[in-house]
């Protein structure tokens, strides 16, 4: 039986993968909307390719670019965000979030209310509007994926589990681009420094945010909302080789890990085909070969990002759209080469001691509106900060 997909973000990273798997095997899929932004030369190849119905750039401008990359051939175009909300709630069996950022939390939502069974890469999805999330899913009879390769371990270890047997998570992290540097050397750490990643090839904004460790603090927070889990019982461990990608202790004392190569199309096959298993064309563990893998505990003063996801998750409401605001607009700025590695931390915490008066806004309910609301207050608050500390 074929499974109608479509792919949000299908020029990043994740999309590039999801696109791989499913252009290996296309009599079993038939690709409905595939979006992206800028990329629009491999956003028309690949639905070309694939043979979608529609292609949706989030540029408006780039309309008229777009339409002349699909000329001649059956793929519709279309451009802005009312043509990504309705490209996002074409009913589909099956739909790939794998936008970065909030701004994929919309697409995610549409792909729920529509019936899509949805595979999540987008964890701020669930950082931002968690509950709104579930609840979503729920509603209208469907369920969430996790695709985030952490996340896809314990939906794996805990399946046909009761969760109520739960006595741990843990999620493992490979320390990044500097786990073996000093505090004192990452300090000066560069924006071409801080995009390369040790194990794993992602975009841009992920590598960095693993460097700072924001992508794990993202991931204890996903794992709490996602698995219904108190955050004390969820922790972290450094684990240089990234093979183990996550354990889950048992009230009975034992623990399951899961256990592959670090390429994330093992994660997004797994929710492509769930709940059955096809044969994905990654690299085979030869363990004889890793012959060691080392944990050890993670630093909280190497890794601020970390400290604030558990202020974050006590705070709960909206802090999580707060979090995550300020920690885009953080990277934005580090990125632009505006502040320094460490500093992204440091705004992301003033921004939360500065809104944490506005209960309003993060006790309010959890709602697209307000999802957004807070994730601009979370904005502008960290470019007041960045700003005076550009002007120190
Ligand atoms: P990426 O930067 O490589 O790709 C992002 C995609 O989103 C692109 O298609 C881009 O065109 C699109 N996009 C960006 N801004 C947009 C906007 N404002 N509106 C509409 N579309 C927009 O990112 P990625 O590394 O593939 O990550 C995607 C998501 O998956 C993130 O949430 C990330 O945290 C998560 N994730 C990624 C990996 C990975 O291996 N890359 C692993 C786990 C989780
Ligand atoms: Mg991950």
């Amino acid at each position: 039986m074929t499974r109608s997909v479509s792919i949000f973000g299908a020029t990043g990273s994740i999309g590039q993968n999801t696109i791989d798997l499913i252009s290996r095997d296309l009599n079993s899929y038939q690709v409905v909307a595939l979006t992206g932004a800028s990329n629009i030369k491999q956003l028309a190849t690949d639905a070309i390719r694939v043979g979608a119905e529609i292609a949706v750039t989030a540029n408006e401008n780039r309309l008229v670019d777009l339409k002349a990359a699909l000329n001649g051939t059956s793929v519709i175009a279309a451009a802005g965000a009312t043509a990504l909300e309705e490209a996002a709630s074409r009913p589909v069996d099956w739909a790939m979030s794998a936008i970065v950022g909030v701004a994929g939390l919309q697409s995610s939502l549409k792909a729920l209310e529509s019936g899509a069974l949805l595979a999540l890469a987008n964890k701020e999805s669930l950082v931002c509007a968690g509950e709104l999330v579930l609840k979503t899913a729920k509603k209208y009879d469907t369920r969430l994926l996790p695709v985030d390769s952490e996340h896809s371990a314990i939906f794996q270890c805990l399946s046909g589990e009761d969760h109520s047997t739960i006595e741990r998570i843990i999620i493992t992290a490979s320390g990044g681009a500097f786990r073996d540097w000093s505090l004192e050397a990452i300090k000066t750490a560069t924006l071409k420094q801080a995009s390369t990643h040790p194990n794993w090839n992602m975009g841009q904004r992920i590598t960095i945010d693993s460097a700072s460790m924001f992508n794990k603090a993202l991931e204890v927070i996903e794992a709490k909302e996602y698995f219904s889990v108190s955050s004390h019982d969820i922790e972290t461990l450094i684990h240089p080789e990234s093979i183990v990608h996550a354990f889950v202790g048992f009230l009975d004392g034992g623990f399951l890990a899961h256990v592959g190569p670090p390429d994330m199309r093992h994660a997004i096959g797994y929710a492509l085909n769930w709940p059955k298993r096809k044969n994905i064309p990654i690299e085979r563990l030869d363990l004889a070969k890793i012959s060691q893998l080392n944990f050890f505990e993670p630093d909280l003063n190497r890794y601020p990002a970390l400290r604030l996801a558990y202020d974050v998750m006590a705070r709960g409401g909206l802090a999580g759209a707060i979090f995550n605001g300020a920690k885009e607009c953080a990277l934005d700025a580090f990125i632009a080469e505006q502040i320094g590695f460490l500093d992204m931390a440091e705004v992301v915490e003033e921004v939360l001691i500065r809104c944490d008066s506005k209960q309003d806004i993060l006790d309010a309910e959890i709602s697209f509106e307000n999802v957004m609301q807070a994730d601009q207050l979370a904005r502008c608050r960290a470019d007041e900060i960045i700003q005076e500390r550009i002007r120190k």
